[in-house]
C-alpha cells in the first residue's frame, strides 16, 4: 500500500501553496479569501479518472460506506449482506444505520462467494456490499446478475482496490455506489479521507447533502441562507486533505506500474509450487498484495519465519486477521453470523499475504520469492 511511501516535497509544497493562497481550510464559502476550491477540484479529477462517475470527497472510507448505504435507502431493520473476509468498517457502517449485517463466506478469490450470496439474499435484503479485498476484484458478473434479479442495490467497498478493473471498468463503478478510503494504509492517502462514487446524480445529490448537514449548496443563496430538504451529518473533507489528494492521484499510474513489477516477481516463482489466490476472469488487480495458499502447517510456520527474516510483514493474513475476519467480531455481530464465518476463517488460516511496497526493490522481491520457494 504505497501511497504513504511516496509522500514527499510535492505534497509539502501543495500544503504550503494552500497557505500562501489564503489558507482557507474549509471546502465551502470564503470566496474573497481564497483562490481555489480544492476539495471540489479533487472530486473533479477523480471523476475524470473514474470514467465520469460522480465523486464526493468525505472524511473517511467508513463514512463513504455509510453515506452510500444511506443514499441507497438503507434504513433501520433492513438487512445488508457483506462478506466474512472484510474490514470491520463495513459492518460498522451497516450497524450505525440500525441495519443488520448478514455475512456470507468468501471463495478462493477471497472475495464474496456468489453461490452463497444466491442462497442468502431474500426479501429483507436492501443492499449487498461486495468488498474487493487487497487489490482483487470480486466476481462482479455473477453478483450483479443475482442482485439485478432480486432488485437489490450494490455498494462496492473499493477501499483496498483503487485502480483495479473488472471487464474493462474501474472497480467502484460497477454497482450503484462505490466507496474509497484514503487512510494512511491505502494505495493513495490523504491521512484520513474517503470518496463516494455514484452512478447517477440522484445518489450523488443525496450523498452531498447528507455529508454536509443537509446543505443543498444552492448557488442562488449564501451559505447562511442555503436551502435544505434533509438533515445530515458532518463527513466533510478539508482543503488540506484535498491538496494532498490531488498530488497523490497524479502518482496512481506510477504506483500501479511499480506494484505490478514487484507482484510479478513473486507470482512467476511461487505459482510453480503453491496455489495462488484465484483471480476472477477479465479482472486486473491493483497488485497491492500477493496472496497464496498452503495447507501444511509446519511449512507455513517456516515460510512466515523466512518472510520475517527478509524484513517483510504479512499484512492481515495472518498479521491482523482479527480485524479482517468476521469470525472474530463477537462485539459487533450475533452468534449466528459468527458461526457462519467459520468456513472463511478456515480458508484464511491457509493463506499468506505479502504486501507490495515500492520502497522495496525488485531484487528484494526476487530474493523473497526464492527463499519461500526453497522451503519444503
Ligand atoms: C480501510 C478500509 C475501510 C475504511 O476506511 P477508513 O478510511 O479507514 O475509514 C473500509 N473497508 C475496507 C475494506 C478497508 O480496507
Amino acid at each position: 500500500m504505497p501511497g504513504y511511501e511516496l509522500i514527499n516535497r510535492e505534497e509539502k509544497n501543495a500544503v504550503n501553496k494552500l497557505f500562501n493562497e489564503g489558507g482557507v481550510l474549509f471546502a465551502h464559502g470564503f470566496e474573497k479569501l481564497r483562490k481555489k476550491y480544492h476539495v471540489r477540484e479533487f472530486e473533479k479529477n477523480f471523476s475524470k479518472y473514474l470514467s465520469g462517475y460522480k465523486c464526493l470527497a468525505v472524511s473517511s472510507g467508513t463514512a463513504a460506506i455509510k453515506i452510500g448505504l444511506k443514499a441507497l435507502g438503507v434504513k433501520a431493520g433492513d438487512e445488508v449482506i457483506t462478506q466474512a473476509f472484510n474490514f470491520i468498517a463495513t459492518v460498522e457502517a451497516i450497524l450505525d444505520l440500525g441495519a443488520k449485517p448478514i455475512i456470507v463466506n468468501v471463495n478462493k478469490t477471497l472475495n464474496m462467494d456468489p453461490l452463497e450470496l444466491e442462497k442468502t439474499i431474500n426479501k429483507k435484503t436492501k443492499a449487498v456490499i461486495p468488498v474487493h479485498m487487497l487489490g482483487f476484484s470480486s466476481e462482479m458478473k455473477e453478483i450483479i446478475n443475482i442482485c439485478k434479479r432480486k432488485k437489490v442495490k450494490i455498494l462496492e467497498d473499493t477501499c483496498e482496490s483503487l485502480g483495479g478493473k473488472y471487464e474493462g471498468k474501474y472497480l467502484g463503478t460497477l454497482g450503484q455506489v462505490g466507496a474509497l478510503s484514503f487512510d494512511h494504509g491505502k494505495i493513495l492517502t490523504t491521512g484520513e479521507g474517503g470518496l463516494v462514487i455514484s452512478k447517477n446524480s440522484k445518489l450523488d445529490k443525496y450523498s452531498r447533502e447528507y455529508h454536509d448537514h443537509g446543505h443543498e449548496n444552492n448557488s442562488k443563496y449564501s451559505r447562511g441562507e442555503d436551502t435544505k430538504n434533509i438533515y445530515g451529518f458532518n463527513y466533510r473533507m478539508t482543503e488540506l486533505q484535498a491538496v494532498i489528494g490531488k498530488v497523490q492521484l497524479k502518482k496512481l499510474k506510477y504506483i500501479l506500474k511499480k506494484n505490478k513489477e514487484r507482484y510479478n516477481q513473486l507470482d512467476k516463482v511461487l505459482k510453480n509450487k503453491f496455489e495462488i489466490r484465484k483471480k476472477p476472469k477479465k479482472s486486473i488487480p491493483n497488485h497491492d498484495t500477493f496472496i497464496f495458499f498452503l495447507n501444511n502447517k509446519k511449512q507455513k510456520k517456516k515460510i512466515l519465519k523466512a518472510i520475517k527474516k527478509n524484513n517483510f510483514g504479512t499484512k492481515n493474513l495472518p498479521d491482523a486477521i482479527k480485524w479482517h475476519c468476521s469470525f472474530f467480531w463477537h462485539h459487533a455481530l450475533p452468534a449466528k453470523q459468527i458461526k457462519k464465518s467459520t468456513k472463511t476463517k478456515k480458508l484464511l488460516s491457509t493463506a499468506i499475504a505479502i504486501p507490495i511496497n515500492i520502497n522495496r526493490s525488485i531484487k528484494d522481491y526476487q530474493k523473497l520469492a526464492k527463499s519461500i520457494f526453497s522451503i519444503s
